[in-house]
């Protein structure tokens, strides 16, 4: 079913009064905290209803469907890498995307700094932290952040601005605090270590965006709760699309 522009102005209200409400109880500005609009299995039609509501980021998990996707989305937004990224698609991804959040390995650290090089791309990244102990898909280990960081911060062609986590599910939001927590003092202890500046933590989802927003997120990313379920969603672009 379509959705009409007022479903996306109530949803795009609704969070936006969520974020203010945080941002108060956190003696936060609004202004520190920047919305990333999650549209991984949405159409290029709900990048532009969204963004008619004031969108102006956007954010893809997959490489392949953010490169069909983008070229159909009218430009002056932004869009952001928002999950893992494969080493092999790092040169698809180099010239899409602005900001990256999930660059967990020195191998692909170096992948994409040679990758952004060649298509003269510089974007901000941010290194994903592991918040489980367990193996978990991806995210590199605390221990192992502060190396990444310096190596990041190494690459001509990549601008290393802070730190992202996924913390693992949990029914309870509350659970995600102390994940939320351990990452800005994993951020301020490498910033001390290192020298680098790591202004940005990009943390909190649409279940627990107010939790990280009161523990220092300054990017949350934020897709359900724009752009309705995701449940049984995906997008490909249509034959029509593809000429
Ligand atoms: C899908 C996704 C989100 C958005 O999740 P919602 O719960 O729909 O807000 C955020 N971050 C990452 C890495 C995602 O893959």
């Amino acid at each position: 079913m379509d959705q009409t522009l007022a479903d996306y102005q109530n949803r795009v209200d609704a969070v936006e009064a969520r974020i203010a409400a945080a941002c108060e109880r956190a003696g936060r500005a609004r202004e520190d905290v920047e919305l990333v609009a999650v549209s991984k299995t949405f159409p290029p039609e709900a990048v532009r209803g969204a963004s008619e509501c004031g969108l102006a980021v956007f954010g893809e998990n997959r490489v392949q469907e953010a490169a069909a996707k983008i070229p159909l989305c009218r430009g002056g937004v932004a869009w952001h890498l928002i999950g893992h990224l494969q080493r092999n698609k790092a040169r698809m991804a180099a010239p899409l995307f602005s900001v990256f959040h999930g660059i967990d390995s020195e191998r692909l650290v170096r992948q994409l700094d040679k990758c952004c090089a060649e298509v003269g791309n510089r974007p901000r990244i941010l290194i994903q932290v592991n918040a489980v102990d367990e193996a978990s898909k991806s995210g590199c280990e605390p221990d192992a952040a502060a190396e990444l960081v310096q190596v990041a911060a190494s690459c001509s062609s990549l601008d290393v601005v802070g730190l992202m986590t996924i913390p693992p599910f949990a029914a309870d939001t509350e659970a995600a605090r102390p994940h939320f927590v351990a990452l800005r003092r994993l951020r301020d202890h490498i910033q001390d270590e290192t020298g680098v500046a790591l202004p940005e933590l990009s943390m909190g989802m649409s279940a627990d965006f107010e939790i990280a927003i009161e523990e220092g997120a300054t990017w949350i990313r934020v897709g359900s709760a724009l752009f309705g379920s995701r449940r049984g969603k995906t997008w490909r672009p249509s034959a029509d699309e593809l000429m």
